[in-house]
């Protein structure tokens, strides 16, 4: 039942949207790992991050102390042109699975960018307004952080130039054409304007591009550039901060009706839309009030968690980036093409991959065409046509209700619908022609790049 002791109660305004968002490393007794200078080895400063990063995220990044950070009032106002997203219990899912579980996906598709990025793309430019800041850079891959940035800069009036991995900026015009309809320059990467995206060019002629290129790319410009810095859609510590506010609304939504699930699941890319909905969740497990099976899912072709190794390592192919301590696959890791975009980086969450290393949260590698089989059996009985990347979840969340219909037990499921999949029918089509492949890298293969990862011993 609803607990009256909940602290974070306090912070929700009457329409029960969240006035602070949660961060969990608060409650974490052993923090994650510090991000670390990738030249003296030792912990990063916020002055050495300065010239890449904003100020005030910068404070965000490296607060493993404070457990509540006010959500100014000009975000607030953004957020409720889409907020809260809807939870929704998946009753024509349960019907068709003929499972006792009770399913509840939290929906964050419901914006322009389809996706959750827009949470913490609008806090990024935010601050980077408030420094006086004329512009911020970034990377895409599948294309949902750079449209999500560039809805959040044409909002707030700031310029925004994205590189986008070529192989997606060729494949996903559309996505593209927001970004621009939106004011941003899209740039496809590697490209010829930075010295990182001339070098790969030599080195792999006619590559389609990487995510940790396309980052490479984006930092250089930013540092190199007068009022500009670069902002980073997943993985950082700043970015599950702004997405706890997913968690938050569906805790209160569900203490409003006394329900507790027993299990949340979502799908782990860099583990941002994990990281927000598990936060309030994990922070109860972490302070020994109540207990939850969290599952994190990821491609079988980018298994950064099941079959990777916790190190330190770059963010980024270039190397210009701090070291992280991470589930890592190694940085010049290039998964196989797999239409989860969004889920294809190398690396995770510094914060999920402590809670994943303490046995607080458990992972699970899925193959695309089982993703995909899952994605159209949901869209068919739920109505909405899932991102590839969600899907991951759903395809969890209905194994999982289906060893409940074995079981008999009711058990309640959360899992995070992260967006809509109407930009990936390119996707879809190769599915439908029976024409889609399961890629999975070999032990080898994987090793190949786990030596080359930095050694640090930390
Ligand atoms: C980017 C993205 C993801 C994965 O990113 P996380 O940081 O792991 O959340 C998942 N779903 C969608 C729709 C995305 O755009």
């Amino acid at each position: 039942m609803a607990n009256e002791k909940i602290p974070y109660k306090i912070y929700l305004e009457e329409n029960e949207m969240p006035k602070a968002w949660y961060n969990v490393r608060a409650d974490m007794k052993k923090k994650p790992a510090p991000l670390l200078n990738p030249g003296t080895l030792e912990p990063m400063k916020a002055e050495e991050l300065a010239p890449v990063f904003c100020e005030e995220l910068i404070a965000q990044e490296l607060d493993n102390d404070t457990a509540y950070v006010e959500i100014p009032q000009e975000i607030r106002d953004f957020y409720k042109m889409y907020r809260p997203s809807p939870l929704v219990r998946a009753y024509c899912l349960e019907e068709k699975l003929g499972t006792p579980a009770k399913i509840y996906y939290k929906f964050e598709g419901n914006n322009t960018s389809g996706s959750h990025k827009l949470n913490s793309a609008i806090a990024q430019a935010y601050y980077a307004k408030k420094q006086g800041l004329k512009g911020v850079t970034t990377e895409t891959g599948a294309g949902q952080w750079g449209t999500a940035l560039s809805m959040a800069c044409a909002y707030l009036g700031l310029d925004c130039k994205v590189y986008m991995v070529k192989v997606s900026y060729e494949q996903k015009p559309f996505r593209r054409e927001v970004m621009r309809t939106y004011g941003a320059s899209v740039v496809p990467s590697p490209s010829m304007d930075t010295n990182i995206g001339r070098k790969i060019n030599a080195e792999h002629p006619g590559t389609g591009g990487s995510l940790g290129c396309a980052i490479s790319e984006a930092v250089e410009v930013a540092t190199s550039t007068p009022g500009y810095r670069y902002v980073l859609g997943s993985v950082l510590n700043q970015v599950l901060l702004h997405q706890s506010v997913i968690g938050l609304e569906a805790k209160a939504a569900m203490d409003k009706y006394g329900i507790k699930p027993d299990m949340i699941i979502g799908c782990a890319g860099g583990g941002s839309n994990l990281g927000g909905l598990i936060s309030p969740f994990m922070g109860e497990k972490l302070r020994g009030e109540n207990d939850y099976r969290i599952i994190a899912v990821e491609p079988a072709s980018c298994p950064s968690f099941t079959r990777g190794v916790y190190a330190y390592d770059f963010c980024d192919t270039g190397m210009v980036c701090p070291l992280a301590k991470m589930y890592t696959l190694g940085c010049d890791f290039i998964p196989a093409p797999n239409h989860a975009g969004g889920l294809r980086y190398h690396g995770m969450s510094s914060i999920l991959s402590e809670l994943y290393d303490q046995g607080l949260m458990e992972a699970r590698s899925v193959k695309q065409t089982d993703v995909f089989e899952a994605a159209e059996y949901f869209a068919r009985c739920e109505g909405i046509l899932p991102a590839p990347e969600s899907s991951h979840a759903i395809r969890v969340a209905i194994d999982e209700a289906l060893k409940c219909k074995e079981t008999g037990e009711e058990k309640t499921i959360l899992f995070g619908l992260t967006g809509t999949g109407y930009f990936d029918m390119v996707a879809y089509e190769k599915y439908n022609d029976g024409i889609m492949d399961d890629y999975i890298p070999t032990d080898e293969e994987l090793a190949k790049y786990r030596e080359k990862l930095p050694k640090v011993d930390k």
